[in-house]
């Protein structure tokens, strides 16, 4: 058994036997880990309020080799995110954020994906466009993991793409591609120039403006599409379908976003 003290975030918890809590943790120096609050359900004393949803902090972590569940030592909290809980758009994009983080990040030392998904929660709490900043950190985490789809130059013949002109996005080809590629390509979206500029923008840690509930919902979309054809394991993304189809955000009417139909 070796004892491990890493920076971490609370992303799942659920209750295990009479008195202890199961914790799923993204960590700094380990991935994302399960792990054992033993007793945290029968005194508060000993973890507080640390086993909160999206807490992030100090742990002790005690990992056996070959174990799949670690054992919690102590959770000192740095920042506890309470403004996540009290509004249901920062607490659903919270959840998606969680979510994309436990499916695709794994059990090994990755800080980028920890920054990513930190930064993604940090944004979620303090955003008066709770939608927007859920799009900015699921970018910002397919880019920590590897799979940040280009959007500058053409993915197959690597012509430099003009920043306001539309383009198609291929999924398979994993981005944009130019006029004369898409000709050949089978499917994709047609993107216009912003919103090409407001994946870069979400990409490179930085923020978008949106243009309303159809401009939301296409970018959820391309979002949806992506991760199907990139990083899906079969599973359903619960928290992302809830989020997409979140009544209370959902437009009066059935909107057609003509800037980003189906070609
Ligand atoms: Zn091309």
């Amino acid at each position: 058994m070796s004892l491990l003290a890493t920076e971490a975030i609370v992303l799942h918890a659920f209750d295990y036997l009479e008195s202890s809590r199961i914790l799923r943790l993204v960590t700094r120096e380990a991935g994302v880990r399960s792990v054992l609050a033993r007793g945290a359900r029968r005194s508060s004393r000993r973890f507080g309020s640390a086993l909160d949803l999206f807490a992030q902090g100090s742990a002790q972590l005690h990992i056996k080799p070959g174990r799949d569940l670690d054992t919690l030592g102590g959770f000192e909290v740095e920042r506890a995110r309470p403004t996540l809980a009290t509004d249901l758009g920062r607490f659903t994009g919270a959840a998606v954020i969680a979510e994309l983080t436990l499916r695709f990040g794994r059990d090994a030392a990755d800080p980028e994906l920890f920054e990513a998904t930190s930064t993604a929660l940090d944004q979620l709490a303090n955003a008066s466009d709770a939608r927007e900043a859920t799009l900015a950190g699921a970018w910002r985490i397919i880019a920590a993991l590897g799979f940040a789809p280009s959007l500058d130059v053409c993915n197959e013949c690597h012509t430099t793409l003009s920043p306001n002109d539309s383009a198609l996005f291929s999924h398979p080809a994993g981005g944009a591609l130019c006029d004369r590629c898409a000709l050949f390509a089978p499917s994709g979206r047609r993107l216009p120039g912003e919103a090409r500029a407001a994946l870069g923008a979400w990409i490179d840690g930085g923020r978008a403006k949106l243009d309303g509930d159809a401009d939301v919902r296409a970018h959820q979309r391309l979002l949806r599409e992506f991760l199907r054809e990139h990083l899906s394991d079969d599973r359903p993304l619960r928290a992302f379908e809830m989020w997409e189809h979140d009544p209370l955000s959902a437009p009066q009417l059935v909107s057609v976003n003509e800037k980003a139909g189906r070609r």
